[in-house]
């Protein structure tokens, strides 16, 4: 290792501290350094190229690189780095983008409300639907639903309406009127269920949580189209439109948090379209600018949006980088981009069919209990029983040693537990997606070696 390299860890782990990370491990361990990226690829600071098969975190669906989006976000600061549009201002970076995200949503999505992070974005959401059901004279209707294993974000709001263990711990319950139901993993708890029938079971969930406290009190229902980081959790085709069914039968609010979802990942603009619905909200944020520079929002549906532009009073919500200028450029060219090159029909009908199959048969190998994936997301079940869907002992640290063993082999494959997730860019090419295979079935083999060992 050079000492260039050295020094940067010693500096990183004496002042930064990390984003979900085990400070003291970090200490110990020494952090990668990725210096620069290019294409689909990222390097680090000992010359190694890595495949990045998370696009970031599933953010940079356009690949590294690109100058239209540099330029873009160039330009804009040179013309107007910053400006708010709190107090009735506005400024035309914002407008333009607003305008071309309505022209890419599904009907009635005519209204966005621009925040800077997808965790700000459902933050927003819960003070949205507030709103709402304050505006249209039931303030009683508080309750946000969500899931098990639901990822929203990690601000205190966003972390209490998620559901990972962990994470939700640290939250608590610090925030009221959130509960969750159980999640559509059929892998993991469907059980011999077919997938339509556990679809269904899930789905019900929500009729019998609803049911319990009342449909006078509860306010929404926020999922994910396909949970993200629980794991690419992809729910049975039938779960959304009875989620949908149950949502209107005792009007409560739909809110799909198209974070991950959105702008393409799964071969449509948006998730919800992908799994045949049409929420009332929906939260975006890491690909609407490729993750060049941070930038999230609402999108709000037709029924939420005619009420609030129609009832007077001041929403009382923004943040000092809603609309940022820069930032609204960089999505303004990267939404153009995506437009130009067709990207939702290349997920669709070329780059994602092929990363489908060629993922699939990951299956095959002896520790794989399933190799799923949707659009341009996937995840494997490692197993130590393919039949009985048994895992290794928890302390073989089994996805964790895959993830470190993919790192070496130059892929960048994220565990969750033991299972192994990915999302590559949306403008991979078939020659990537082999590599990334070839690297994930190398990986596969030595950590069934290592695992042998102990
Ligand atoms: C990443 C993510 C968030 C949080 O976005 P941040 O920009 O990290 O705050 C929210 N929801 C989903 C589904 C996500 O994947």
């Amino acid at each position: 290792m050079s000492s260039e390299t050295r020094q940067w860890q010693q500096a990183d782990s004496d002042h930064y501290l990390h984003p979900f990370t085990d400070h003291h491990d970090l200490g110990t361990k020494g952090a990668r350094i990725i210096t620069r990226a290019e294409g689909v690829y990222i390097f680090d600071s000992e010359g190694h190229q890595i495949l990045d098969g998370m696009s970031g975190l599933w953010c940079v669906s356009m690949g590294y690189g690109r100058k239209d989006l540099i330029e873009a976000g160039y330009r804009q600061m040179q013309e107007l780095p910053y400006y708010n549009s709190f107090f009735q201002t506005s400024h035309p970076p914002a407008i333009e983008l607003s305008e071309l995200l309505a022209e890419v949503s599904p009907p009635g999505f005519e209204l966005t409300f621009f925040t800077g992070s997808g965790s700000e974005a459902n933050d927003t959401v819960i003070k949205l639907v507030r709103r709402y059901w304050d505006l249209v004279g039931q303030p009683q209707k508080k309750v946000f639903i969500s899931r098990k294993n639901a990822y929203h974000g990690s601000t205190v709001a966003a972390g209490t309406l998620g559901g990972m263990g962990p994470m939700h711990e640290q939250t608590g319950d610090m925030v009221n009127h959130v509960t969750h139901i159980e999640q559509p993993y059929h892998f993991g708890l469907g059980g011999d269920l077919s997938p339509e029938a556990f679809g269904l079971q899930q789905a019900r969930l929500l009729e019998e949580k609803i049911q319990e406290l009342g449909p006078e009190n509860v306010a929404a229902f926020i999922g994910e189209p396909v949970q993200g980081a629980g794991g690419v959790i992809i729910p049975p085709d039938n779960y959304w439109p009875e989620i949908q069914r149950i949502c209107r039968a005792y009007d409560i609010l739909m809110v799909n948090d198209e974070v991950i979802t959105g702008y393409c990942r799964l071969g449509e603009w948006f998730g919800a379209t992908r799994m045949g619905v049409e929420p009332d909200l929906m939260p975006f944020a890491k690909g609407v600018t490729s993750g060049y520079l941070p930038l999230g929002g609402v999108l709000v549906g037709s029924r939420v949006g005619e009420v609030i532009s129609s009832q007077g009073g001041e929403f009382a919500h923004g943040y000092t980088y809603s609309g940022h200028p820069a930032a609204c450029a960089v999505a303004i060219a990267n939404i153009r981009a995506m437009r130009e090159e067709n990207i939702a029909a290349r997920v669709k009908t070329d780059i994602g069919p092929y990363f489908n199959e060629r993922w699939s048969t990951l299956a095959e190998h002896p520790i794989v209990g399933e190799a799923r994936s949707i659009g341009m997301v996937g995840a494997l079940e490692i197993v130590s029983d393919k039949s009985s869907r048994a895992r290794f002992h928890k302390d073989l640290n089994t996805g964790t040693r895959c993830r470190d063993f993919c790192f070496e082999n130059g892929l960048v494959m994220r565990a969750v537990g033991d299972s192994m997730i990915v999302s590559p860019p949306l403008v991979s090419e078939k020659a990537h997606i082999d590599e990334l295979v070839e690297k994930a079935w190398r990986s596969l083999d030595q950590t069934l070696e290592a695992v042998s060992q102990g």
